[in-house]
């Protein structure tokens, strides 16, 4: 069980809060311009990181306001906790973020491949809620 600390109520037990996916992925500039294969990554393809993975969380029965995580997926330390459209706090360490909608391979997964989009055994993740729906 973690105990989070939103950024408005405190520190509150996990089960009032739910995941909202990986944090920063930004909605594509000319979205009319994306073939199918770019519109399927920027809907359905996050990363799968071990280690530092920030992620967005809303606190559903409390202020129900959107928030930023920033939390090792190996051990589940919460390492920030910050407001939706800052930074990620250790962007400055970890490989850079290009903030747009590319297809070419994810740079930022560390010590795998990128993920092969042709494959059938993916499931598509959860239809995430809007990034900065709230602030
Ligand atoms: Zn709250």
């Amino acid at each position: 069980m973690l105990l989070i600390s939103c950024p408005n109520c405190g520190s509150r037990d996990e089960t009032e809060f739910h995941y909202g996916g990986q944090a920063h992925v930004p909605y594509p500039e000319n979205p009319n311009e994306l073939n199918d294969r770019e519109w399927a990554e920027f809907l359905f393809y996050r990363d799968n990181t071990k280690g530092a993975f920030a992620e967005r969380w809303l606190h559903s029965t409390g202020c129900r306001q959107w928030f930023n995580m920033l939390r090792d997926t190996v051990t589940y330390e919460i390492q920030a906790v910050y407001p939706m459209g800052t930074a990620r706090p250790d962007a400055a360490a970890a490989a850079p973020d290009s903030g747009t909608a590319s297809t070419a391979p994810d740079s930022t997964t560390t010590g795998t491949t990128a993920p092969d989009i042709s494959g059938t055994s993916t499931t598509p993740a959860s239809t995430p809620a809007p990034e900065g729906a709230t602030t």
